[in-house]
Parts: C-alpha cells; sequence; structure tokens
C-alpha cells in the first residue's frame, strides 16, 4: 500500500502518511503493565538484538515470522502487519480517546528504536493529539536515534541488563552504549524508569547487581522497576519450532529482595513490576 496516495483532510495526519510504514506483530489495547496508567501498546516488529531470555522471539526478525505449531496461549499474536503511521494512528485513536485521562499510548517491540521514522511519526501524532507517550526500549541505539524521539516521549522505560562477561553472547545490549543513552536521558530531563529484569544466570546475580547498581549511581537514575523472571518463556519458541532456552530455578522472593537491597538508595525508589521482559 503506497499511504503517500491518501488524503485525509487533516495535515497532521497526511504527514503520517508519508512516513515509512509501521511493522508490528501485536497491539495489546489495555494493559496496565506498560507505562503509567492504562495503555494502548503497539509491538513493532523487528529487533538487531536476540537476548536468550527475550519473550518475543517471534518479534525480533525484520519480517514476522510465522508461527508453524499451534499457539498454546490465551492471546495469539496477529503477524505480519504495517501500514502507515496515519493509517495505525486512526485504528487506535477511539482507544487512546477513551484513555486520554488516563494512559495512553506504548511503543514496544521487537524494538521500537529501530524503525526510528515510523515511531517518530506516530509519535508526533500523539503528540498534535495530546496523548500521552511511552516508549519501552533496549536503549542500544545510537544517541542520534534516541534525541530524535525525545521531544515526542512523555516517558521512556529503558530496560537495563548487564551480564557477566563469561555469559556474555554477541547480541544483548551493550551496557556502556545503554548507560551512555541513560545518562543523557536523565541529564536531558526526561522522565526515564529503568527496568531491569532480573534473570537466572545473567541478571540475577550479586556481580550483575552492583554492576548496574553503579551504573545507576553514576547516571543519577531515580526510578527503578524490577521485573521478574518468567519461567513459562516457552511459548513462542515452539511455535516457531525453536529451541526453547532453559534457565536454572529462580527463588523469586530472595531475588527480588537481594535486588532490592542493592539497588535502593535513599534518593531512588526501587519497585517491583509485574510485567516480563519483552
Ligand atoms: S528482549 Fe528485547 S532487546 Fe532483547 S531481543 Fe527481545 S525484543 Fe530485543
Amino acid at each position: 500500500m503506497d499511504g503517500r496516495l491518501l488524503t485525509t483532510g487533516e495535515p497532521h495526519l497526511e504527514a503520517g502518511e508519508s512516513a515509512p510504514l509501521v511493522r508490528y506483530f501485536d497491539i495489546r489495547w489495555d494493559s496496565v503493565l506498560d507505562g503509567p496508567g492504562v495503555r494502548c501498546v503497539v509491538h513493532l516488529q523487528g529487533c538487531h538484538l536476540a537476548c536468550p531470555w527475550c519473550h518475543s522471539p517471534h518479534g525480533q526478525p525484520h519480517d514476522s515470522p510465522p508461527l508453524v505449531l499451534p499457539f498454546e496461549g490465551p492471546n495469539p499474536p496477529f503477524l505480519g502487519r504495517s501500514e502507515s503511521p496515519a493509517a495505525l494512528f486512526r485504528r487506535l485513536s477511539p482507544q487512546l480517546e477513551l484513555l486520554r485521562r488516563i494512559g495512553g499510548l506504548t511503543l514496544s517491540g521487537g524494538e521500537p528504536l529501530d524503525q526510528v521514522e515510523a515511531s517518530e511519526a506516530l509519535l508526533r501524532l500523539c503528540r498534535v493529539r495530546q496523548h500521552h507517550t511511552t516508549i519501552e526500549t533496549s536503549a542500544d541505539s545510537s544517541w542520534d536515534t534516541i534525541e530524535r524521539l525525545a521531544p515526542w516521549v512523555d516517558v521512556w522505560l529503558v530496560g537495563l541488563r548487564v551480564v557477566p562477561t563469561t555469559v556474555r553472547e554477541e547480541r544483548v545490549p551493550e551496557p556502556s552504549t545503554v548507560r551512555r543513552n541513560i545518562g543523557g536521558l536523565v541529564r536531558s530531563g526526561a522522565n526515564v524508569v529503568v527496568r531491569i529484569p532480573l534473570i537466572p544466570g545473567y541478571t540475577d546475580n550479586p556481580t550483575s547487581l552492583e554492576l548496574a547498581r553503579r551504573i545507576l549511581d553514576d547516571e543519577g537514575v531515580t526510578r527503578v522497576e524490577l521485573l521478574p523472571f518468567n519461567s513459562a518463556i516457552g511459548v513462542y519458541y515452539r511455535a516457531m519450532a525453536r529451541p526453547e532456552p532453559h534457565f536454572a530455578p529462580w527463588d523469586e522472593l530472595s531475588s527480588l529482595e537481594r535486588a532490592h537491597r542493592i539497588l535502593k538508595t535513599s534518593a531512588r525508589a526501587v519497585t517491583y513490576a509485574t510485567v516480563h521482559p519483552h
């Protein structure tokens, strides 16, 4: 579809027709886990990383892969949609109006920063209509990308996953890049919440948490959310006929307590989120 041929009669929507198509694999209409209040969440397709703990392996490829085996969960994703930012905004608008005073739009992934032009167009449309906006991101990107989106984002939910070098694989977020971007956002006055998933064997150990604490201290982060590990991670892997990742047993209570003790300071709130890493 060539969105540029569409006319809407609204100049800001017409601007959104000419941006690159938004590729996405799911929409959650009323999430309470993805930003302040109630969120309409668009899961953008594609992520340049391949974290072993990823809950959305079907969101990693540039194009949605087919689920080759039956999906076992209650909410099967629809796969492989793309449309202009303006067309998607029109689809979302009735819900965003309902959420106007209690929430807004969240761009999640995959990785929204990997579709910077389409993300920007969608966020700008929200700004024109004064809808609250949030981005969930790994922040594993250039500063130019962050800076380009920053004017249109009300809340940044940034994942921080410091993995010991002994188990670090090539395609996990680079801590120095994420750190630079978190610091830049904080210094620019952005509303930043750092989310730390507790993943056994990767981030859920004292060394990783101490390194994370140092980053949070140095970059002046005042709000942290701990994300519990979800051991039922396999559903999309099975549906894609991909090997299912396996992790060591996880003791939720002691893990959350340890992370809280290491990361909490008098200047920093550390809370628990009942959301799992995307
Ligand atoms: S967990 Fe997030 S950053 Fe990692 S591969 Fe999945 S979508 Fe990408």
